[in-house]
């Protein structure tokens, strides 16, 4: 047996009900629909099994995952697109370079700010938040650098990764490496940076569909991009689209009557669908105050 920890006690972390990546194009479970499919590894437990930490750090946040915004993690994290709610109660430990999540869980011992070391109890399994069962669902997330664009400033995104490569390997640094190299947004189709809104080129997307989908001409996405056959796109090219703004999610916005959508639509001039569609929401999307949403300029 090595010297390594995994999150849950050792006679259950040989047993693994779904690993990262798996159901890629989301169809079992719904909030598997984010590029790449499943973010964590997932151990089935009983509710209450003690949950570790698998490296140093200090804990981000330790908490119903929903209550988490953009802003407070703007430096560490981005949750899975506005639907943070999936994790239930969630630790969060930062530990440089990487962070490791632990969800579903049923009890958390630290709370943010609290240094925990390698193997400390955290907290105790679950079954809170978007759960098939009481299971530990395991996220490693680090920050990667993406290229945009030829010519264009690259980007800055988290990303997670699979956390078996966390757990294993014997060289953690080369092992983050190959991680942060093979990294891919996270949030659906299209991902936050710096140099704006970018869509990840998907099997069958052509530069038209894209434009239409955000309103713009094949030219303005190809001078924009420097792209000089707008027929031949390859799969994972980021597209950056001119133009989107990014507007943060109000108390007021949220508390609209008329819903969020439309209330945050509504500043734009444009429709709470557009702004729905945009963003990837659907009707059991929930949106808190301080989420990010694409607002595409009128
Ligand atoms: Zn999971």
């Amino acid at each position: 047996m090595s010297t390594d920890v995994y999150p849950v006690p050792d006679e259950l972390a040989r047993t693994i009900s779904q690993r990262f990546g798996e159901d890629p194009h989301g169809r079992r479970f719904p909030w598997n629909r984010h590029t790449g499919g499943h973010l964590g590894q997932d151990y089935p437990c009983p509710v209450g099994t003690p949950v570790r930490a698998i490296a140093d750090g200090t804990v981000l946040w330790a908490d119903w995952g929903h209550k988490i915004t953009d802003d407070e993690l703007e430096r560490k994290a981005v949750l899975p697109d506005n639907s943070s709610e999936e994790g239930g109660f969630c630790v969060y430990i930062d530990h440089g370079d990487w962070i490791s999540c632990y969800a579903h869980l049923s009890h958390r011992y630290p709370a943010a700010g609290e240094r925990v070391t390698r193997g400390q109890v955290i907290g105790l399994s679950g079954n809170t938040g978007q759960s098939t069962g009481p299971h530990l669902h395991f996220e490693c997330i680090l920050e990667a650098r993406v290229d945009l664009a030829p010519g264009k400033v690259a980007g800055i995104l988290w990303a997670r990764y699979d956390p078996q490569l966390q757990i294993d390997a014997e060289n953690k640094a080369a092992a983050l490496a190959a991680a942060r190299a093979a990294a891919r947004p996270v949030t659906p189709r299209h991902a936050i940076a710096p140099a704006g809104l970018f869509w990840i080129v998907d099997p069958g997307d052509t530069l038209g569909g894209i434009a239409a989908h955000y309103g713009k001409t094949i030219a303005e996405l190809a001078q924009h991009n420097g792209i000089r056959h707008p027929d031949r796109i390859e799969v994972g090219q980021r597209i950056l689209i001119p133009g989107a703004v990014v507007h943060t999610v109000t108390a007021a916005d949220v508390a609209s009557p008329q819903g969020v959508a439309a209330a945050i639509g509504g500043q734009y001039g444009l429709s709470g669908e557009h702004i729905m569609h945009l963003n990837g929401w659907t009707v059991s999307t929930i949106v808190y105050a301080g989420n990010r949403a694409w607002v595409q300029k009128g």
